[in-house]
């Protein structure tokens, strides 16, 4: 089975063609970072006029590179929320107009659900019962998946997502947006970091990063004139308080529930220190898709539209967008 997807939540405009749930044919996504940079953060407005803009060009690339018609495609599957209304209506009503054209079933993805399911475009396919840690600039969350489509929420972060901490602290340091990848190439080749405090949050599965970006913020104001040596410190001092954190509390829910693996999801682990932690202290095996599924693509929304479809969850064209839709009970 072969499904088109499209997924426009926030800042990527993406198409793919994944085959039975596993099988990228084509995954093209375009980035609208550069021009969000100059804003330090995104600008909903200028994201979903992007989207408009490179929708179509996007859908035609995906079937230009697979020599794919729309004869050979089996359904349409779109991310229909969590994120911005004014992107997610643009890929959405895209996705509706192209099924009802061509006849096609229609599914709607969660995307933090999608995010999940790119660990199932990988060679080897996840073992269930797993724990998942999505961590994204809008989430932190430890979730546990103990079949298709069932999702069990165990704990989230209580005020700023690992990303969004990033981001603020990479600001806070002076350093570009976005942050995550700044504050990781600020951290080359520092052997000597400072230290900042940790929120463990015992005997709970959540998370908090905001009092180590305050910790961050006090450091700086304290400093006389730091110069790049100290900066770079810095930067590894944060994300180091931030990968202890996710890596200890991940590992420590998966041991207590006796899962089989643990999958990690989202933009935030494309950061090599927390791939490279999780690897070098989970006693568990741990799954981490290709950095570039990692962050959001519509390959990941074909996956999971698959497992969605053959177990009879297909929509209609009633089918709406919903910014704030929850993830696991
Ligand atoms: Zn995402």
């Amino acid at each position: 089975m072969r499904i088109l997807a499209i997924e426009t939540s926030c800042d990527e405009t993406s198409a793919a063609i994944v085959k039975d749930g596993k099988s990228i044919v084509s995954n093209v996504i375009a980035s609208q970072v550069e021009i969000h940079a100059r804003y330090g953060g995104i600008v909903p407005e200028v994201a979903s006029r992007q989207h408009m803009l490179t929708i179509v060009p996007v859908v035609e690339s995906v079937f230009k590179e697979s020599s794919l018609s729309f004869a050979e495609i089996d359904a349409i599957a779109v991310t229909k929320g969590p994120g911005l209304a004014g992107s997610l209506l643009v890929g959405v009503n895209f996705a509706k107009a192209l099924a009802i054209a061509n006849k096609l079933p229609l599914v709607g993805v969660n995307h933090l659900e999608g995010h999940i399911y790119a660990n199932w475009l990988q060679k080897d396919q996840p073992e269930l019962p797993c724990l998942c840690l999505i961590v994204s600039g809008g989430h932190s969350d430890l979730i546990l998946m103990e079949q298709h489509g069932s999702f069990r929420k165990l704990g989230c972060t209580r005020d700023d997502a690992a990303g969004e901490a990033f981001d603020k602290g990479a600001r806070i340091l002076g350093l570009p947006y976005p942050g995550g990848p700044a504050i990781q190439a600020a951290t080359k080749g520092v052997s000597t970091p400072l230290s900042l405090p940790r929120a463990w949050l015992k005997n709970t599965d959540d998370f908090s990063f905001s009092g180590v970006k305050t910790a961050l913020l006090h450091m700086v104001e304290e400093k006389i004139s730091p110069d790049e040596t100290w900066i770079k410190q810095a930067a590894a001092a944060f994300q180091n308080a931030i990968v202890d954190v996710l890596v200890a509390k991940t590992i420590q829910a998966a041991t207590r529930l006796g899962v089989k693996q643990i999958l990690l999801a989202g933009g935030v682990a494309s950061n090599n220190d927390l791939r490279d932690r999780f690897i070098a202290d989970s006693p568990l095996p741990v799954m981490i898709p290709a950095p570039i599924l990692c962050t959001d693509n519509a390959a990941m929304v074909a996956s999971c539209a698959y497992y969605r479809l053959i177990s009879g969850n297909a929509d209609d064209s009633k089918l709406d967008v919903i910014p704030g839709l929850a993830f696991g009970v």
